[in-house]
């Protein structure tokens, strides 16, 4: 059986510690629910680091006058254009690999400039430079928190880069070098312990937000199943008489309110008993079923609603109608029905199975119950009944008995 994404959630929460990317599935879920956050943040981290690196020319007006103006070029001339690009196409959207790659691909520009920027120099204090490289890897890894495989490709990259550049510079002396590069990889391995725990939690805390979602969006797909299942028939599948009381108090109070009148039929199969003792008691379910799937046809749908009330006993429930009209409706009802020629051989009044039906239509009041329409409607199903069955009859308006 395919697996659901709930049940992916919870194996990945008990994935060995070490790994940091879900499986297939809930990596996709994950990066469609957070990518564009993500590109957002990395937009806004990247502006403020642009406008930092380029801060920085105040850094080399102090230690290398000299070469100012090849400072300005490569931070405004190539890293800012760099940067606005590379930011522009993460702003775009990019798939998340490569997302991570322009990121990674801009540290490593700014790492490499930064180099160029410093040997370039004749000023014996531009070595000192080299010490605040680290600061590049707070950017990539705590800043941006690139995704730990970038961020430990970016930094051990850099490194490289850091040491093409100062291992062959021969104004400093050795033990300089070597303190330069302590300092650098002590920078490296703290960023990538915090960028590797920023990355575990963010991870950690999407899957635990995801699990709860998932529970809450099936406890709530549950319940509405549950809801329908309590308010239907199970043999028909047409509402049940649970659900009709709710339906008509509704439905009554709405006629006061809007001034409107509401209809009823109560329609009965005729000599049904008979058709049970003759043809069985699955059959006679089979029947049931069939004459309420009929019905649906002849109703207005999602206004009309039919209620199996009982036994071989159904209701339609008509907001909104009018003597003509729910008489119309009921006598479509018992020729579509009749229509069916299901055989009902022995009963006394036709071959096939038909209906009954009492209908009645009132104006609600607030003085009046609603199970007067109910009880209406009855009285008419019983003079359909005596008058010789297979046949609609409307209740008078008038309370009262009706006419024999
Ligand atoms: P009338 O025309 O006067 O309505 O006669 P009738 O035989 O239809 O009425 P009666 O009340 O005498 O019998 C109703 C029968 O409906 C009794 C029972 O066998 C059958 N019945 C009630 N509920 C079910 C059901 O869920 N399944 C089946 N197969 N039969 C049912
Ligand atoms: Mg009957
Ligand atoms: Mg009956």
């Amino acid at each position: 059986m395919k697996e659901t994404l709930l049940q992916a959630v919870e194996s990945n929460l008990s994935r060995p510690w070490y790994r940091l990317r879900f499986s297939p599935a809930v990596e996709a879920r994950f990066e469609a629910d957070t990518s564009a956050r993500r590109s957002r943040h990395l937009l806004i981290a990247g502006i403020v680091a642009l406008v930092i690196y380029c801060l920085f020319i105040f850094n080399d007006y102090v230690i290398r006058p000299e070469s100012l103006h090849t400072a300005a070029w490569i931070r405004f001339g190539l890293m800012t254009p760099l940067g606005i690009v590379a930011l522009y196409c993460v702003h775009r959207g990019l798939p998340p690999a490569m997302r991570e790659a322009t990121m990674s691909a801009t540290m490593i520009v700014a790492m490499m400039l930064s180099n160029v920027i410093f040997v370039l120099s004749t000023s014996p204090y531009s070595f000192l430079d080299t010490f605040s490289f680290g600061l590049i890897l707070v950017v990539g890894n705590i800043v941006f928190s690139l995704r730990f495989g970038f961020a430990l490709a970016t930094s051990l990259l850099c490194g490289v880069i850091m040491a093409a550049f100062v291992v062959p510079y021969d104004a400093i002396e050795s033990p300089v070098k070597i303190n330069t590069f302590v300092v650098f990889t002590s920078s490296a391995i703290f960023t990538l312990v915090a960028n590797y725990r920023l990355e575990a939690s963010e991870r950690q805390s999407y899957l635990l937000l995801l699990r709860e979602k998932l529970k809450t969006k099936a406890a709530l797909k549950d319940n509405q199943t549950l809801t329908k299942m309590s308010a239907t028939d199970p043999l028909t599948g047409v509402a049940n008489r649970r659900h009709f009381d709710s339906a008509l108090a509704q439905r009554w109070n709405e006629a006061i309110t809007e001034q409107t009148m509401l209809g009823m039929l109560v329609i009965d199969i005729d000599c049904f008993k008979n058709y049970n003792d003759r043809y069985g008691h699955l059959p006679g379910d089979e029947c049931l079923r069939r004459v309420a799937t009929d019905m649906q046809n002849h109703i207005r749908q999602e206004i009309d609603l039919i209620v199996r009330y009982g036994g071989e006993e159904f209701l339609v429930l008509m907001p909104n109608a009018s003597p003509a009209s729910a008489k119309l409706a009921a006598e479509r009802i018992r020729q579509g029905i009749q229509a069916l020629a299901i055989p009902n051989q022995g009963a006394s009044h036709s071959p096939v199975i038909t209906v009954s039906i009492g209908v009645a239509v009132l104006r609600p009041s607030a003085t009046q119950a609603a199970s007067t329409l109910l009880k209406r409607a009855d009285e008419a199903l019983y003079q359909a009944k005596r008058t010789g069955r297979n046949r609609s009859v409307l209740a008078s308006l008038q309370d009262g008995p009706l006419p024999a």
